[in-house]
């Protein structure tokens, strides 16, 4: 099955980001996995697949298997659970980074300060990636005379954008017109072109999927049935709680079949709204034969 997860997931990196990795205190920040981590990650690699093309090695445990890639001698071709680690800490990382500069309350320039540090030569990134340059009076000194001394937003956006053009030039996005093999979804008898823009692996759909939501600046739910990240106003209403109608069905028929099983058992109505969260008429709907 060919999976098309910008299509049907629009917030993949999402789910994709918070997906846990341990790091580790000593050394610091050193990117590990646990076996619970591990059985996420897989889970994960079994619904949407690969990151890329793997590498050629023995079939091992802490590892995703490539399908279809079984070469002779046992070979196969793998992503070691460490590389899926390291991308899902970077973009967590960055990721949280976003949500910083989003969010513009009063703790907000405390946690840039932790990332973002000025010093006499110009402006670093200090934060859990590593030290980067972002701007210095010697490597570019017109990036530097864009910022004002001291000031962390514009050279944390700044190192934001430059981080994630990085991955993106690591995983080619190739532009397809409609009607050719590649093109998903193909509508069949449409006779109108369309462009579209087709990552060439996983990873490279998940770090376009980010970049796009910095460029437009959207905002996420998650879905309160399944679980799924959705972009509410986009195919719901702005304050939707569920990413689609069978969902919302789902999630009232499961409290409708609490509510009785707990009234079956002699729960009053005030205890059950209370333990589901709803009111009491909610409840007597719920309940009533
Ligand atoms: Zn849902």
């Amino acid at each position: 099955m060919i999976a098309h997860p910008l299509y049907e997931q629009t917030a993949l990196f999402l789910k994709f980001a918070r997906l846990p990795v341990t790091t580790t205190e000593k050394p610091p920040g050193f990117i590990t996995h646990t076996a619970s981590d591990e059985k996420a990650i897989i889970s994960f690699a079994n619904a949407f697949g690969p990151l890329g093309r793997g590498i050629l090695t023995m079939r091992g445990k802490t590892q995703v298997e490539v399908p279809g890639t079984m070469q002779g001698l046992g070979l196969i071709k793998a992503e070691p659970l460490s590389r899926w680690a390291a991308e899902v800490f970077r973009m967590r990382v960055l990721l949280e980074l976003w949500n910083t500069l989003r969010d513009d309350g009063p703790g907000r320039d405390e946690a840039l300060a932790k990332a973002i540090r000025w010093n006499a030569d110009g402006v670093q990134y200090v934060g859990p990636l590593g030290p980067q340059l972002i701007a210095d009076r010697r490597m570019n000194p017109e990036t530097l005379a864009a910022f004002k001394p001291g000031h962390l937003i514009a050279p944390a956006w700044r190192f934001l954008h430059t981080a994630i053009n990085t991955e993106l030039k690591k995983h080619a996005l190739r532009a397809v017109l409609a009607g050719q093999d590649e093109a998903r979804p193909y509508l069949a008898g449409q006779d109108e072109a369309r462009l579209y823009l087709v990552p060439e692996s996983l990873l490279g759909a998940l770090w376009y999927q980010f970049a796009a939501a910095v460029a437009h600046n959207k905002h996420f739910r998650q879905c309160e049935q399944c679980g799924r990240w959705f972009e509410p106003g986009r195919d719901t209403r702005g304050d939707a709680k569920f990413c689609k109608p069978p969902c919302r069905m789902k999630f009232y028929r499961n409290k409708k079949q609490q509510a009785r099983d707990l009234r079956a058992k002699g729960t009053p109505l005030k205890e059950i709204a209370k333990q589901l969260n709803s009111d009491i008429q909610t409840v007597k709907g719920w309940v009533k034969k």
